[in-house]
């Protein structure tokens, strides 16, 4: 039979002919259970390179965006400090903590950032520092940071105290655009590159109303 195992044992040769090929990145994705990230009644497609629902209207990011984002920022060293904005269901930041970085992430949903902690703790990525909070505001305490990840739509420009949380020579990544509908950004050293057309949730100011 079939298991999820198998599934994630495949991933990385699905990945590859997609044209990932960032070493560390492909055994991330096949070290993490991404099964154990996503509701019970959606795990047996875990591995499909579909967004699924998380709860609270939002979704987990696809495994190839995971994985293109994460070799997007390039090489670094074990224990670079990586900032990520959008917990969700804590997968993106477990890949990047599977990477050899040192991240701190925060969510907006206090419901969603609390499920994400103990996915983290249950799967051994129990030192990703988890925030409920505006990601749009970075965590200037800990900044400057090697790298950032922001996964969820910006509106129309990079956040600007994002930037200001970027180290020198760090890379931040960010999809911009209009609603859901946009385009992945690279911006390392004052360039910013373009790097595919993307769907992510909107980027939201401030905390949840309900
Ligand atoms: N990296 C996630 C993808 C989550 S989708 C994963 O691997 O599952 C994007 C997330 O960004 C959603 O959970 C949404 O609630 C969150 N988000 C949106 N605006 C935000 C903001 N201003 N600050 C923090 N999180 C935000």
């Amino acid at each position: 039979m079939p298991g999820l195992h198998d599934d994630r044992s495949d991933l990385a040769d699905r990945l590859r002919e997609r044209g990932i090929t960032d070493e560390r990145v492909l055994a991330a994705m096949s070290a993490v259970p991404r099964e154990l990230f996503v509701p019970e009644d959606v795990a047996g497609e875990a591995y499909a390179d579909v967004p699924l629902g998380i709860g609270q209207g939002q979704t987990i990011s696809t495994p190839w965006i995971v994985a293109f984002s994460a070799a997007a920022l390039g090489e670094f060293p074990a224990g670079a400090r990586v900032l990520e904005v959008g917990t969700g269901s804590g997968y993106g930041a477990a890949v990047l903590a599977a990477c050899g970085a040192s991240v701190v992430t925060v969510e907006r949903h206090p419901e969603l950032a609390e499920q994400a902690r103990r996915t983290l703790a249950a799967t051994g990525y129990g030192d990703v520092a988890v925030r409920t909070g505006d990601g749009l505001a970075g965590a200037p305490d800990l900044a400057p940071f090697d790298g950032i990840v922001v996964t969820a739509m910006a509106q129309r420009r990079l956040p600007p105290a994002l930037l200001e949380q970027l180290a020198p020579d760090g890379v931040l990544l960010c999809p911009v655009g209009d609603g859901a509908e946009g385009t992945l950004v690279r911006h390392h050293r004052d360039r910013d590159e373009r790097l595919a057309d993307v769907r992510f949730v909107p980027l939201v100011p401030g905390a949840p109303s309900d």
